[in-house]
């Protein structure tokens, strides 16, 4: 293992810099589907020092961002549901839904509570048995072992209270569900590198096989970054489209078959709403048979209004990638960090909120 001050040294990133710009002839445009990606980017000013030929766009890598209102509606309706503590990572308290957000909820006296993990939503439910427990389960390939292992978890113990309301995405069928809808040409993605720790670089081969576009995964630090963008020219200039692994501290092709069987036993694939994209087949988890019981959807019975989209917000299409945070009018005028109007300005991870915190502008 190296040390991590390599992956942030400035003469390695000059080099590579000239070595991009050296290497790039053609105009192309890389989308990073990973919101600690974009931060990295942003953070470290990328955009501004590669040749002007090569765009980066962001794509749906936050998982704050791309749950959709309907189902943010649902998770605030199971937290007014009776005797309900709802539990929830930190970053979902703020996004707001069409009519209000879990923060808003709390303040009206719903017993809403932050947890760091879900093995803290479960210790909720051990000390508070005549209440139902349910944590707000939202994430990537990332996250699902360990929701998976919580519920695992209850089940060896007993725990009858606990459940989750899963909104769970997989990253690759969205890379593709992306390319199907054509309104961005893109040659490339900067494939995330955390959720191919999980699922290794195979699942990205039919993205390369089918759809003829580079995909390279990369780490987080600047080198990380600079090092898969120059991997990505360099398939570009040469005519090639496969997948490889600028990441390989951490990624392997077969990634991490034990959290895979984990997810494997607990989940199984199912239809998911992505904000700004829509329903995309097969791109979600869902309880498996065998642990319907801890399915807050099975307990609870959710009937929400019709959705409505925050007015003025262009989140739908910077997740999209067809437009960047300040193509959007609110942006950094009626939509900050301090009072978001939508999700991408709320996370952290949000490419609103990187842009907006690392001053990137048009
Ligand atoms: S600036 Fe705010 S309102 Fe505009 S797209 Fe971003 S989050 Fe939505």
């Amino acid at each position: 293992m190296r040390y991590l001050s390599e992956y942030r040294d400035p003469t390695i990133a000059k080099k590579l810099i000239e070595d991009i710009k050296r290497l790039s002839k053609k105009p192309v445009k890389f989308m990073e589907v990973c919101g600690t990606h974009t931060v990295s980017i942003s953070k470290n000013g990328i955009r501004q020092v590669l040749p002007e030929n090569i765009s980066l766009l962001s794509g749906p890598g936050c998982p704050v961002c791309v749950t959709a209102n309907g189902d943010i509606d649902k998770a605030i309706a199971i937290a007014e549901a009776p005797d309900v503590i709802f539990t929830t990572f930190g970053d979902m308290m703020k996004v707001p839904g069409s009519y209000s957000s879990l923060a808003g909820k709390r303040a009206d006296g719903a017993d809403v509570r932050i947890v760091y993990s879900t093995l803290d939503a479960l210790k909720i439910a051990k000390n508070n048995p005549d209440k139902k427990v349910v944590f707000f389960a939202v994430g990537f390939e990332t996250t699902a072992p360990t929701i998976a292992l919580s519920i695992l978890e209850a089940h060896r113990q007993g725990i009858k209270n606990y459940f989750i309301y899963s909104v769970h995405k997989l990253v690759p069928p969205a890379m593709a569900a992306l390319l199907n809808l054509g309104e961005v040409k893109l040659d490339g993605f900067i494939c995330p590198g955390h959720v191919s720790v999980i699922i290794g670089s195979k699942p990205y081969e039919f993205i390369a096989r089918d759809y003829k576009i580079s995909c390279v995964i990369a780490g987080f630090e600047p080198i990380d970054i600079l090092q898969s963008i120059y991997m990505l020219v360099s398939q570009v200039e040469n005519g090639e489209a496969k997948v490889e692994i600028g990441y390989k501290r951490g990624v392997s092709f077969l990634g991490n078959t034990k959290a895979q069987e984990v997810m494997e036993e607990v989940f199984r694939p199912c239809d998911a709403d992505w904000r700004g994209i829509g329903v995309i087949p097969e791109s979600g988890l869902a309880l498996s048979n065998n642990f319907k019981g801890f399915d807050a959807v099975e307990i609870f019975d959710i009937d929400v209004p019709p959705t409505r989209e925050p007015v003025g917000c262009s989140c739908g299409e910077i997740l999209r990638g067809v437009k960047l945070p300040y193509d959007c009018k609110l942006f950094g005028k009626a939509c900050t960090p301090e009072n978001p109007a939508g999700p991408c300005m709320v996370s952290t991870e949000g490419s609103c909120a990187a842009y907006y915190r690392y001053g990137e502008s048009s």
